[in-house]
């Protein structure tokens, strides 16, 4: 599995495979009676599954987000018929209403979390229902805009209030790139379409919904796969993956575990916060190795990269080049330390140079491993223990170079 330098852009894909096969059935010209009388029961069902997961990971924020859509999706036929006057401000508060369930964060008992969401929603329900038809008229029937807008289809107030949630979801995607957003902003976008066109395309609208509700389940459980297997701090696949991907590597391929070298002493002198980035950086600069090579964090400030079906002569050039690329690149401290009082206490009394975290170009190296598979060494965990040995040795030697298992030559910058 390679993982790009986008994290976000794959995660759009999986749940757009419902979405599409819903745009699919849409378009599709000769719609078979049958499915007229299946498609209405479609969310339910999605919406039993996406509950059954939402239990199981204990994630309220993801139930609401599906009760929104699904008692959008019930009650809109039927409000259309009945208060037709309601659907602006109906659709404007049902985009507020979902804005808020995404930003909101978990609390820890699921119970009282779906309460307060289930109670905010049923709040603006009642206002819109107290207010009333005339009400409503006087709020937002003065709105200048609305004739203009109107042409459009949908009232000026919804109108305001999805492109908001949309910007909004969008930010989130982009700032945290997890399966979670990319579920959230897909679900949105669905309903966004159907829901002003719900009221004369009740049909549409079902589709539309089963697919927001598949988008939301399936980012659930990417979410879970996410969590086992990827690392946090770096965004790289971690131990787990690692294990996982040597239980199904070929009898060629090649095994590096790299190490920052005095990284104990960088965290002393930098702040954990530093430390970080500087894990991060590493993690990037391992991550586009060349030569098919994929990273790993194994643990710590330890790396590990895999050659499939390569040599270890063959994947000492792309090491050597990685090395080099990390040894050249010049730290640029992003923000202020979470803790700048404690850091500047914790600096003064390391003794680090006062106010020299931004003013110097901060440069790390790492010493790296290599050993291949072969007949003495068969198992995944044989080959890590010569990585490991041939690490050593490229720090016995000065650190910052490569060194491969039983080989006596070694390349690298000391
Ligand atoms: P060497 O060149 O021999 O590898 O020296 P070193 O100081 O890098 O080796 P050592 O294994 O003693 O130090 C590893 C340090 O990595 C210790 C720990 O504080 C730090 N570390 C491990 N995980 C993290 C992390 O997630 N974030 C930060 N900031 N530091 C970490
Ligand atoms: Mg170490
Ligand atoms: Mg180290």
């Amino acid at each position: 599995m390679r993982y790009p330098h986008i994290p976000w852009l794959p995660l759009l894909f999986y749940p757009a495979l419902p979405v599409a096969a819903a745009v699919g059935l849409l378009l599709w010209r000769e719609w078979p009676p049958a499915l007229t009388l299946i498609v209405p029961f479609v969310p339910w069902v999605m919406a039993l599954i996406g509950a059954a997961i939402c239990l199981m990971y204990q994630r309220s924020q993801t139930m609401a987000l599906m009760l929104c859509v699904l008692v959008a999706t019930a009650v809109w036929p039927t409000l259309a018929r009945q208060a037709p006057w309601a659907l602006g401000p109906a659709l404007a508060w049902w985009s507020l209403i979902y804005t808020i369930n995404a930003l909101w964060s978990e609390r820890s008992s699921m119970l009282l979390d779906m309460a307060a969401r289930i109670a905010l929603m049923a709040a603006g329900a009642a206002v819109i229902a107290l207010i009333g038809k005339e009400g409503l008229i006087d709020v937002f029937g003065t709105l200048a805009l609305q004739g203009k807008l109107a042409r459009l289809g949908v009232p000026v107030e919804a109108l305001v209030a999805l492109l908001a949630t949309g910007l909004t979801l969008t930010l989130l995607l982009l700032r945290y790139g997890r399966p979670q957003q990319a579920g959230q902003w897909l679900g949105f976008v669905c309903m966004a379409w159907a829901l002003p066109r719900g009221a004369e395309h009740p049909i549409e609208l079902a589709l539309m919904s089963a697919a927001a509700l598949t988008a939301l389940c399936i980012s659930l459980a990417h979410e879970g796969f996410h969590m086992a297997f990827r690392d946090e701090l770096t965004g790289l696949p971690g131990r787990r993956a690692l294990n996982e991907r040597l239980q199904r590597m070929g009898r060629v391929y090649t095994l590096a575990m790299a190490d920052v070298d005095h990284f104990k002493v960088f965290n002393d002198t930098h702040g954990h916060d530093v430390g970080d980035q500087v894990l991060r950086m590493v993690a990037s600069q391992l991550r586009r190795v060349p030569g098919g090579g994929h990273a790993y964090r194994y643990g710590g400030e330890e790396f590990t990269l895999i050659f499939p079906g390569k040599t270890a002569a063959e994947s000492m050039p792309h090491l050597e080049s990685v090395r080099r690329a990390i040894e050249a690149y010049q730290m640029r401290l992003r923000d202020k330390p979470a803790r700048p009082k404690a850091d500047q206490v914790g600096q003064r009394r390391r003794g680090g140079a006062r106010g020299g975290r931004s003013s110097r170009p901060l440069r790390v190296t790492v010493s790296i491993g290599v050993a291949e598979r072969g007949d003495a060494l068969r198992a995944p965990d044989a080959v890590i223990k010569a990585a490991d040995q041939a690490l050593y040795k490229a720090k016995d030697s000065g650190r910052n170079q490569v060194c491969a298992y039983g080989a006596r030559r070694r390349s690298g910058g000391n």
